[in-house]
């Protein structure tokens, strides 16, 4: 059996630690704004919003521009390559401005899923070449976090052992490139939620997912302490005919989750994978009520869950701004209260209640 050769140094330890802490301290979670142009297009088809530079910068500067309500919410927030380099109207590129506001400013870095040969229709993600060079570009660039999205299926047949393993890899191939910039990876292995599957079935698939994502973290010498992870939420399939109560849903994830996730990880930041906004909350909280012992901080990070309504409000309208960030404040701190255990259901959202789903979801 060889031994670990050093790669980090205490210092770089102690730096991917405090950036992970930060990101997840009391009260905050992370605003996923890293939607691929491709997937923007998306959204604002559905406002009847050109899908232009210049309209996505307006929108994402509403976002990051939000009144200081927003600011103990979001200890975090992911940005796709080209908001990176995009500015207020004031000039400053975003990466400052969101640190200036107590922001940790993270990047995608992962490019898309692609075909595994020989499987049920089930993908890897691409990205790993160059990755060490981007990585060293985007720390210099302000970037302190990444995030790269596996994405698992779960049908009578999947996932496969081959997608499990190979998944398990690339994230812990991408997670020690990052930790050896000074980068905290963002692990995420979503099993989405197509299919008719019940709420045991996804309990089973996730810890399996997950052990295997520790194996292959712990292979590839991973400081854990200096990552986060972002998995689906335990729930049934969106065809499942029977519902579950919140309290069941969050049982079934934290369970999940103590048997896999050890807790030298400082923090999960559940992914919305087309729940309501509403539903996205309450299932948190409840997580954050549960009767068992958490030994990570356990939050949000989303995309669809904070946005939903913001978007809708704004309808690709300047006159709208005022409207679009008074939603998104509302849905972050329902959610930073969520993250203690404390949201009391309002249910006043432009887009509360509606479900985001959105089949064979692509990021
Ligand atoms: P949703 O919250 O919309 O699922 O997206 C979060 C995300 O970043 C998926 O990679």
């Amino acid at each position: 059996m060889p031994h670990a050769y050093p790669f980090l140094t205490p210092e770089q330890k102690k730096e991917l630690s405090d950036i992970a802490h930060r990101i997840v301290a009391p009260g905050k979670g992370i605003l996923a704004a890293d939607e691929s142009t491709g997937s923007v297009a998306k959204r604002f088809q559905s406002i009847n919003a050109e899908n232009t530079e210049e309209n996505r910068r307006l929108y994402r500067q509403l976002l990051f521009t939000a009144d200081d309500r927003a600011q103990p919410c979001i200890g975090g927030v992911i940005l796709f390559h080209e908001t990176m380099y995009q500015k207020t109207d004031n000039g400053k590129v975003f990466p400052q401005h969101l640190k200036e506001r107590g922001m940790v400013v993270g990047i995608k870095v992962d490019k898309g899923v692609v075909p595994l040969a020989g499987t049920n229709g089930e993908t890897t993600t691409q990205g790993l070449d160059g990755l060490y060079e981007r990585c060293a570009q985007y720390k210099k660039d302000g970037a302190d976090f990444a995030k790269w999205r596996c994405v698992l299926k779960i049908t009578p047949t999947t996932p496969s052992r081959l997608a499990i393993i190979e998944n398990a890899n690339v994230l812990a191939r991408y997670a020690s490139i990052c930790q050896m910039h000074g980068i905290v990876p963002i692990v995420e292995p979503e099993i989405l939620p197509d299919g008719d599957h019940d709420l045991k079935r996804c309990q089973y698939v996730t810890e399996k997912v997950l052990a295997a994502v520790y194996k292959a973290l712990s292979d590839h010498h991973v400081y854990l302490e200096g990552t986060l992870l972002k998995p689906n939420m335990v729930t049934a399939g969106h065809s499942c005919s029977h519902k579950y109560t919140n309290q069941e849903i969050a049982m079934a994830t934290v369970t999940a989750l103590r048997r896999t996730v050890p807790p030298a990880v400082p923090g999960i930041t559940f992914l919305s994978g087309g729940q309501s906004e509403e539903e996205a909350s309450v299932n948190l909280n409840a997580m954050n009520q549960c009767p068992l012992h958490r030994p990570w901080a356990l939050t949000f990070s989303y995309g669809r869950a904070l946005q939903a309504s913001a978007l809708k409000a704004w309808g690709g309208k300047k006159e709208n701004g005022k409207a679009c960030q008074e939603e998104f404040i509302k849905r972050a701190l329902a959610n930073s209260q969520a993250s203690v255990g404390k949201y009391v259901s309002s249910g006043s959202s432009a887009a509360g209640g509606d479900s985001l789903f959105v089949a064979n979801h692509a990021y």
